[in-house]
């Protein structure tokens, strides 16, 4: 099929062993979380172990070794997505760091951050830009921005097959666009979007890029410098990695001028009863104490990516992808939502089952050990732009194999019958 072992790295993920409902599990809902390899169970379970502390506090051998291994994981990490160290801020998960950089606009135009953050500042007369497919995590709170500051919120549509619509980008994004956030791939669709032309019309205009790479991470090749986006924030448990981390990436000289949201210990140089003065970057945005053990999850999650090599790994899940994109069109009754060109997306796909609500459709797989995802993905605004409130969605990450195609597609296969649609 491709040169992953995948015989061998499913030995690495011990959950996909074991069984549901006296069947092979079938793990397709990678896209909401991956299943993590020993590597990183045991990163965790070694820090926890033997080195946990704070860090940055302390001067004793346990502080300095958690502090140095904290540390060395941001590297790793900042190494996995083409970013430096210091342009990678600790976050909780890729919605926290989407609402840091939302936040962070907001406070600079609440007149927080002064003259630094004068770029940040947005009000009346100006637009925030974000796409149709975006997941919420990736709308709401520019919503809210939008919201706060009186700047409006506007979109780039979806055109019926599942890609931006670029035909009017530059009147959308224009002279009066103060953001432009977008997924580099949709959660639902698995489209992978044209980065670099986005990219391109921002800069003409002057406009900031925020990425949302939680479903590339993972799956493609990652290079934010050479993306040239000016934030972008992922995930961990979507990359192999502990739930309760993720990530924001920005430009070093944007992020020491973007005013902090959360505020408090470890993200302060001076305290007076007064006032405060803020840390760099990345410091300034990661105060209280931080998820250790979570982020030596995280960087032993790459480090296993980088090892078997993130070309690798896309050429294997799209193989996958195009198994399932076939396989699913070939079932009658069922309507692909996306590209049917398995070349413009990653291996997920979602569809709708004719006469069968997705909610019945996914308990039925599950009943055949599949795991898949129903209902609206978190994006909305997308099933109604194709004229549904739910679908069904697949998605593989690296230990996918053709068995657990087989075993879903079989079991698709059965499911109109079963709830007394005809076939
Ligand atoms: N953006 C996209 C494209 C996603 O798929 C997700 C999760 O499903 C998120 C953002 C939010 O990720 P998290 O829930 O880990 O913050």
């Amino acid at each position: 099929m491709d040169s992953l072992e995948t015989a061998r790295v499913r030995g690495d993920f011990p959950l996909l062993e074991r069984t549901v409902g006296g069947h092979r599990l079938a793990y397709l809902d990678s896209g909401a979380t991956a299943q993590k390899p020993t590597c990183v169970i045991d990163a965790e379970q070694d820090f926890l172990t033997r080195s946990n502390a704070a860090v940055h506090r302390g001067a004793h051998t346990l502080a300095v070794e958690a502090t140095e291994v904290f540390e060395a994981s941001r590297e790793a990490v900042a190494r996995f997505v083409g970013a430096d160290t210091d342009e990678i801020v600790w976050t909780k998960n890729a919605t926290e760091a989407l609402n840091l950089v939302a936040y962070g606009f907001a406070n600079a135009s609440a007149g927080l951050g002064g003259a630094d953050a004068a770029r940040f500042r947005v009000g009346p007369g100006e637009t925030i830009v974000v796409t149709e497919m975006e997941h919420h995590a990736n709308l709401v709170p520019w919503q809210q921005l939008a919201a706060r500051t009186g700047a409006r919120l506007r979109w780039l549509p979806l055109t019926d097959d599942g890609r931006l619509d670029l035909s009017d980008l530059d009147a959308i994004v224009d002279e009066s666009t103060a953001v432009l956030a977008f997924t580099h791939v949709s959660n639902v669709l698995g489209t992978i979007n044209d980065a670099a032309r986005l990219v391109d019309r921002a800069r003409q205009v002057g406009a900031l890029t925020v990425l949302d790479a939680c479903q590339s991470a993972a799956h493609l090749p990652l290079d934010l410098h050479a993306l040239d986006v000016d934030f972008a924030a992922f995930s961990g448990h979507k990359m192999l990695g502990p739930t309760g981390i993720g990530a924001l990436y920005g430009r070093k000289e944007l992020l020491d001028a973007l005013p902090p949201v959360l505020t408090g210990g470890s993200m302060i140089t001076t305290v007076t009863l007064e006032e405060t003065q803020f840390l760099p970057a990345p410091q300034r945005f990661e105060a209280g104490t931080q998820p250790v053990a979570q982020i030596v999850g995280l960087a032993a999650a790459v480090d296993y990516l980088a090892e078997t090599g993130m070309e690798t790994v896309a050429a294997h899940e799209a193989a996958i992808g195009e198994a399932l994109l076939a396989g699913v069109r070939a079932v009658p009754g069922m309507r692909v939502l996306g590209p049917l060109d398995a070349s413009l997306r990653i291996g997920t796909v979602s569809f709708d089952v004719e006469g069968v609500h997705a909610h019945d459709v996914g308990q039925f797989l599950d009943a055949r050990g599949v795991a898949a995802r129903v209902g609206h993905h978190c994006a909305q605004p997308l099933h109604r732009r194709y004229g549904i409130t739910a679908s069904t969605r697949v998605s593989s990450a690296i230990y996918t194999d053709e068995q657990d195609v087989e075993q879903f597609l079989a079991a698709l296969a059965e499911v109109r019958a079963f709830f007394g649609v005809a076939a």
